[in-house]
């Protein structure tokens, strides 16, 4: 036991809470699957996987209230300074430490812009984070298609959880995302990016049972708002 509390908050949003709040993606007023708003979370800092809506969300507006610092890919970083809010810009295999929580910015096969009021920012890549806290570490793969660096994923962090999306059209759907499980070989898998629209709507127990059958690794369906210790 570390004491990491991790909490679907809906979509591809979760907070990890240790001695440190970090929230990744945190899309929620907009949110149909969300029931927390972006006035009632304190992060201390926020991670972004990409500048797609749903998941840059409400990034500026929580970190201008709280101070936060928001950790992303480079541009997105840029981005986000022009609107004076504090950043920790960073890339693809690059490591940093906030508080007791080191970041790791991973590859994720998927597109990012920023779309605002008409305009069209670089979003630079998509990517997925490893998330460590002492010896615990959570993989959130972000948006992503299926992609065989996943193996090398698992290989170099082992990680405790992998957090992976299954809605498919945008993403990996729940065949995909059985076999990300496979090569990734977490102890514990978490679906997340689905039932949010119609447009990525999916069973999750379907995913477990492919999981089941292609690893036999355990998956724990998160309710929105529902939390796991780790
Ligand atoms: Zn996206």
């Amino acid at each position: 036991m570390n004491n990491v509390r991790l909490t679907w908050l809906g979509h591809s949003c979760f907070e990890v809470l240790s001695k440190d709040r970090l929230l990744i993606d945190p899309f929620l007023d907009n949110n149909p699957a969300a029931t927390v708003r972006s006035t009632q979370v304190e992060p201390d800092f926020i991670a972004v996987t990409h500048g797609h809506f749903d998941h840059l969300g409400d990034t500026v507006r929580i970190a201008r209230r709280t101070g936060c610092r928001v950790a992303c890919i480079h541009e997105l970083s840029q981005y986000l300074r022009s609107r004076n809010v504090l950043t920790e810009g960073m890339n693809i295999g690059g490591s940093i430490t906030l508080g007791d929580i080191a970041l790791t910015m991973t590859d994720a096969c998927h597109s990012s812009s920023i779309d605002e009021a008409g305009h069209s920012f670089d979003g630079g890549k998509a990517a997925g984070f490893i998330i460590r806290v002492g010896d615990v570490c959570i993989y959130h793969a972000g948006d992503t298609g299926l992609f065989r660096d996943m193996q090398m994923i698992g290989d170099l962090y082992k990680p405790d959880v992998a957090i992976v999306p299954i809605g498919g059209r945008y993403t990996m759907d729940a065949y995909d995302a059985a076999l990300a499980v496979s090569m990734l070989r977490p102890k514990v898998a978490i679906p997340m990016h689905y039932n949010t629209y119609d447009r990525i709507s999916q069973d999750p127990s379907i995913f477990t049972s492919y999981v089941k059958k292609a690893s036999g690794i355990n998956v724990i369906i998160l309710k929105v708002n529902d939390s796991i210790e780790l």
